[in-house]
């Protein structure tokens, strides 16, 4: 991390803003220790229907759990300046908002890194929303309507694409004309604030590995796979949007084409149908019939909720083989997110397709959650929790430090 002392003691806001929900974290930067720390979370969710806050300081002790439908007009932008006052009301003297980092899920080809809002950027963001119309929007209008109501206050943008940058182009691009490449439809890739604090994870912790080959499994509500070469992104599973991949807790995943062709053509779908079937209602839901929810299927003894897990379970493993032949090889696998973190089951379902690649559980060590979960004759496999709202802090730590030393 940077040096950052010529920042004033003060809290940081990490916004990731959804169309019904906004989740924020605030840390604290301690800029005499060169710290930053998470100091309390929270939620303002069910927004156009019953809005809700919820909050918790970093030891777990309630700091709210109140309705908030009364300010509820539909939308996430009106809720924003309440929610940034409500903050600021909890912070204690002396410790002043000093900037805030969103998660904005679109860099295009063009953003690979972290920046700090300014009009010209907030234009070229509001250009990429036909490339994530379902994500994009929430992104900026929340910054917009942070930049109106605290005009003052300065705003960094993180992107979920930037760090696939430099994948090469055998891993970006699709088989279709190359004029349309061109235009943009490309594989992005996503997840990349998780896959970067995983890979600084490894720089710090684990150096030899950090080097070397590794796949990261980021299996969460949302699932995706990256390739690590070297520390950088060289393949990844999601690919012009985020229904590219393994299937997820409501979304397809890869899918045939010829599918989409059929379902217009003969069920008569349009797109709006369609977004609605391949976002929403796909995935494990849709494949089970009973919930998106990795503890509820594996809870079930439905049939069909065990099925929905071995076929998530089976992809899972067929695109860790991919990424690890797009790599030549793999030296190591970590399992990250919600399912990646917490659940053992799915952890050692995924790696008993892979004993020919080397892999091989110590169950005991996988059921006690240790860091290295492998035997001991296996390819090293570790879990990893990530961070992506630290990195979006750090980020925005760096870009005000910049700011402050220009
Ligand atoms: P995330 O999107 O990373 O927050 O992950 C959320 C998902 O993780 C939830 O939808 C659950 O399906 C899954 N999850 C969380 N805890 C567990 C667990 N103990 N066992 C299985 N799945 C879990």
């Amino acid at each position: 991390m940077t040096a950052f002392q010529s920042l004033e003691k003060g809290a940081l806001l990490v916004l990731n803003s959804g169309s019904s929900s906004v989740k924020f974290t605030v840390f604290a930067v301690e800029p005499a220790q060169n710290k930053i720390a998470p100091f309390f979370a929270g939620q303002l969710c069910e927004i156009g229907t019953d809005a809700k806050l919820t909050a918790k300081t970093e030891a777990g002790e309630k700091m709210a759990e109140e309705s908030w439908a009364d300010r509820d007009k539909g939308g996430v932008a009106p809720l924003l300046p309440h929610l940034i006052s409500w903050i600021e009301s909890r912070l204690p003297e002396g410790m002043p908002l000093l900037a805030a980092g969103h998660r904005v899920v679109h860099g295009g080809s063009g953003l690979h890194h972290p920046v700090m809002i300014n009009e010209h950027l907030m234009k070229e963001l509001e250009s990429l929303i036909p490339l994530a119309p379902l994500h994009q929007p929430q992104n900026t209008a929340a910054i917009r309507v942070l930049s109106e109501s605290r005009s003052e206050l300065p705003q960094v943008a993180c992107f979920d694409t930037a760090f696939h940058h430099t994948q090469p182009s055998t891993s970006t691009t699709y088989a279709i004309p190359r004029e349309l490449t061109e235009a943009g439809i490309r594989r992005y890739g996503f997840h990349g604030l998780s896959y970067e604090y995983i890979s600084r994870h490894l720089r710090e912790e684990m150096p030899d590995l950090a080097e070397g080959r590794v796949v990261v499994a980021h299996l969460g509500n949302g699932s995706s796979l990256c390739a690590l070469k070297n520390g950088r992104s060289y393949d990844t599973t999601m690919g012009f949007s985020v229904l590219e991949g393994v299937p997820m807790g409501t979304r397809c995943g890869n899918l045939d084409p010829g599918v989409i062709i059929h379902l217009m053509r003969e069920y008569k779908m349009n797109v709006n149908d369609l977004e609605q079937l391949l976002y929403h209602k796909s995935g494990l839901l849709g494949m089970s019939g009973i919930s998106n929810d990795m503890r509820a299927l594996l809870s079930s003894d439905d049939p069909r909720a065990k099925e929905a897990v071995d076929i998530f379970c089976s992809r899972v493993a067929k695109e860790i083989a991919r990424l690890a032949c797009a790599m030549g090889g793999f030296d190591a696998l970590i399992f990250t997110a919600g399912i990646g973190e917490h659940s053992a089951p799915i952890r050692s379902m995924v790696c008993k397709h892979l004993k020919w690649l080397g892999i091989e559980l110590c169950e005991e060590s996988n059921a006690n959650r240790q860091s290295r979960i492998s035997a001991e004759n296996s390819l090293p496999v570790h879990v990893i929790p990530t961070n992506e709202e630290l990195m979006i802090a750090q980020h925005t730590v760096d870009l005000l430090t910049m700011r402050n030393a220009a």
